[in-house]
């Protein structure tokens, strides 16, 4: 099973557990077993265009993070290997800073949650309702963002569904274009395991307790990953990765159980055709 995670925050966005301090996570690691991980929390602004409160570090923040970070990789060398990141998110007109973020640590991933609308505000997946051509605008900001050169990891190329009821031609539309744009860029995609965590786990600590019924009951919540969305990737040429997303005490501890509920949801002829990658 994959032992290495390039997708943590920290309590610096705001809405991580603020009680689990950076050092937490990484002892939470190294109980796992995992041997490399970044930490790739909410990429700050440097001028503020995510007006949404408690959603990512201030831009003067970036110091303690990084610094913090690089304090950690050296104090645990020889245990784990640490990268600095962020999860960004691209907008026209935001190449050049995202850059910079770039320029200051190892990874980027991508995390596309919005997208500009013809007025210049965002659209949020899983706050507002997309039309055809809004969703095909996210798709094409996946690819200008890989056509920038900075990006490693492509996090839930699926949140799109927060946003859609069902899985019908539009969403199999950018499911193949997102693809096409990977495959292109050779940009692993991510199963992404914060919406599991998030709609399962995180008000239901007692998970294990739960009769089949409440659990499929919780499973049904939960949007990403999504069954269709990894059917139709697994017939490109891409390579894929697990990623925990971690936000909150215990999460890492849960890796095991998240693994297998992603693996059920998509189903075992999709996971066994997947082309996994055994490190970034
Ligand atoms: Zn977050
Ligand atoms: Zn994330």
């Amino acid at each position: 099973m994959q032992k290495f995670n390039y997708h943590t925050h920290t309590y610096r966005c705001g809405h991580a557990d603020y009680n689990q301090s950076d050092e937490d996570y990484i002892l939470e690691y190294i109980k796992m077993g995992f041997k490399d991980i970044a930490f790739t929390d909410h990429a700050p602004e440097k001028v503020k265009i995510d007006k949404r409160t408690n959603m990512r570090m201030n831009y003067q923040e970036r110091e303690d993070y990084l610094s913090s970070i690089k304090h950690l990789k050296e104090k645990y060398k020889e245990n784990i290997n640490i990268k600095t990141g962020y999860e960004i998110e691209y907008l026209p007109g935001e190449e050049e800073n995202l850059k910079e973020l770039k320029n200051e640590t190892d990874i980027l991933i991508l995390g596309q949650h919005f997208i500009y609308d013809d007025n210049k505000n965002l659209k949020i997946f899983g706050r507002n309702e997309f039309n055809n051509d809004e969703l095909i605008r996210y798709a094409n900001y996946i690819d200008e963002a890989f056509k920038l050169g900075i990006v490693s990891i492509l996090a839930h190329p699926d949140i799109f569904m927060l946003s859609m009821n069902n899985f019908e031609d539009i969403e199999e539309k950018i499911t193949h274009m997102i693809c096409k744009s990977a495959e292109k860029y050779n940009i692993p995609l991510e199963i992404n395991f914060g919406n599991i965590y998030g709609r399962v786990f995180l008000w239901n600590r007692n998970y294990d307790s739960l009769t089949l019924e409440e659990k499929n009951e919780l499973l049904s919540r939960v949007r990403y990953p999504n069954r269709r969305f990894w059917q139709i990737a697994s017939n490109y040429d891409i390579k894929v990765l697990y990623g925990i997303d971690a936000h909150f005490k215990g999460q890492i501890l849960s890796y095991d159980k998240l693994v297998n509920i992603a693996n059920d949801i998509i189903g075992k002829d999709t996971i066994d055709k997947l082309n996994f990658i055994d490190k970034l």
